[in-house]
């Protein structure tokens, strides 16, 4: 079995999720006493966030690929950042590693292509909805067709994440305005919508909105037991 390091904390609550998942995937496949070989770095948050609201993502990238090497010193075989925005420093990231990086936009395309999902909404901060580091990854490198809420809608999306997920808080009227956000979307045609922030499934993972929801911190880490595993 390989060692998956995981560069997690953005948001712990979310890296909660990962090592849960791994976890119970390993023991599902092996069976007996079996666990997953787990390396994880959670880092500090705040530094980061502060970082990325100033838009000095050089900054944080030096925070992230200090801890990424730290992991790949540590013995991990290949490494998942656990939070869809900051793959917008993964190829800074990548630069200083000699192990791979498991990219979540590329595990959640395959995903969907599995599903024959073709045209999908996209829900996550304002950085991944709006920059091209994932929209454009997964229209470009996967084909997909990927829609976004309006302005305003991306707006409350974005701050809900930052305002309550990130900090634990899981709010019904939140929820709400979440699934109306992706009925929105399905109206526009979405045939599914990616959960494309790791804490959003902590707030409507329980929900039944009329297109299904693919939660990339549910994917990322279902893949990354299928390659340790093989
Ligand atoms: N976990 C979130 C994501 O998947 C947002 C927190 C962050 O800025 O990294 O994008």
């Amino acid at each position: 079995m390989k060692t998956i390091g995981l560069l997690g904390g953005m948001s712990w609550e979310s890296t909660v999720t990962y090592y849960r998942t791994i976890n119970e995937l390993v023991k599902q496949q092996l069976g007996g006493f079996h666990s997953a070989k787990i390396l994880l770095y959670s880092v500090d948050f705040d530094p980061i966030e502060k970082l990325q609201n100033k838009g000095d993502w050089a900054g944080t990238a030096e925070i992230l690929t200090e801890a990424a090497k730290k992991l790949e010193k540590g013995g991990a075989d290949f490494l998942l950042i656990c939070t869809n925005t900051m793959h917008r420093v993964a190829p800074q990231i990548e630069e200083s590693l000699t192990i791979p990086i498991l990219h979540i936009a590329d595990a959640a395309a395959e995903e969907l292509k599995l599903n024959g999902v073709n045209k999908v909404g996209l829900l996550g901060t304002a950085f991944t909805m709006e920059q091209d580091f994932y929209k454009g990854r997964l229209m470009d490198k996967h084909g997909l067709t990927v829609i976004t809420p309006d302005q305003e809608d991306r707006k409350l999306v974005h701050d809900v994440i930052y305002n309550e997920l990130c900090m634990g808080e899981f709010k019904a009227s939140s929820k709400n305005a979440y699934l109306q956000i992706i009925e929105k979307l399905s109206k526009s045609g979405a045939e599914a919508v990616i959960l494309g922030c790791t804490e959003i499934a902590l707030l409507v993972g329980k929900e039944k909105p009329s297109i299904p929801m693919f939660d990339t911190a549910k994917i990322h880490a279902q893949q990354s037991v299928k390659l340790a595993l093989d």
